[in-house]
């Protein structure tokens, strides 16, 4: 007999959908995250100069963008390299908000971090080298801020219900799951984009999930197709790196989108967008089977 769903997730249970709970949705400022808007998050990398995160953030509002990104605290592969400006890196964020309205999506590394953070973000990023580090996610979840929760690169899909569990166990029920390519045999791309775990997360859990096609190819040639393949996939929004000059990026250049090819990639989503919105009833309304 087929395994059921729940029995393959039974330590997750909570983030599967039931007949009470359908689909989260995340109020953050005037948004509303897992219902029917299609949700942008777009930004460096990571905070570098007032001018960069400036000028970034009104370029992707114009562009329809709702949310900034920017790492202020960077996990790098290098302890070597840029590991971004904390608190200074904050307050430009907020600076980038109180011009543009964009809500801030911004990564914590540390618990001791946590307060700080949750001061100036409207949403908590975990990292995917921290998606089991269980200490940084009780203390992120107790702040009440809502989670963007990343998938680790050598996760499975139970292990980031997992993390989100905890999420929802220390009494914050505001958790998106995102998926931002996982380490596989192939080599041709930084990562390897795993599509199928964002229709599998839309069609059985109640979380929203987020499709990052930027850290999923590390290549900004790929970053339009995968963005347009996630939220095909059933991704309740994207999270996108863009910078003003990218072979100049402190950090993740190679897959940073300068504003045309951000452009680009906006006005290509479109019809992707249109097509969710009309297909949300296709996705089962409870995790059943
Ligand atoms: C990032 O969003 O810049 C980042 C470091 O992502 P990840 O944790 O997915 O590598
Ligand atoms: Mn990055």
């Amino acid at each position: 007999m087929r395994v059921s769903w729940h029995d393959r997730f039974a330590e997750a249970a909570g983030v599967l959908k039931s007949s009470e709970h359908q689909q989260t949705i995340i109020k953050v400022r005037d948004l509303e995250i897992g219902g029917s808007d299609f949700i942008l998050m777009a930004g460096p990398c990571s905070v570098e100069t007032q001018h960069q995160i400036l000028s970034t953030a009104h370029h992707v509002r114009r562009r329809g963008a709702h949310i900034l990104r920017g790492g202020a605290f960077k996990p790098r592969t290098s302890p070597y390299a840029f590991q971004g400006h904390g608190v200074e890196g904050l307050k430009m964020l907020a600076q980038a908000r109180e011009e543009t309205g964009l809500a801030i999506v911004t990564e914590v590394m540390s618990e001791d971090d946590v307060p700080l953070v949750a001061e100036y973000a409207d949403i908590l990023q975990i990292g995917s080298r921290n998606m089991e580090n269980f200490t940084l996610i009780e203390a992120a979840a107790r702040t009440g801020r809502p989670i963007l929760l990343k998938r680790g690169m050598m996760a499975t899909v139970a292990d980031l219900f997992r993390s989100a569990q905890l999420v929802l166990d220390n009494g914050n029920p505001n958790v998106m799951l995102c998926e931002r390519g996982i380490r596989t045999f192939e080599t041709a791309l930084r990562n390897t984009f795993d599509a199928a775990a964002i229709a599998l997360i839309k069609q059985i859990s109640h979380l929203p999930v987020i499709a990052d096609p930027s850290h999923a190819c590390g290549d900004r040639d790929l970053v339009p197709a995968l963005a347009r393949t996630g939220v095909a996939a059933g991704a309740d929004g994207l999270i996108v790196e863009v910078h003003p000059n990218p072979e100049k990026a402190w950090s993740d250049g190679d897959q940073s989108l300068d504003f045309a090819e951000f452009d680009a990639m906006v006005t290509s989503l479109q019809p992707f967008i249109a097509v969710r919105e009309a297909a949300l009833d296709l996705w089962p309304m409870e995790a059943v089977g």
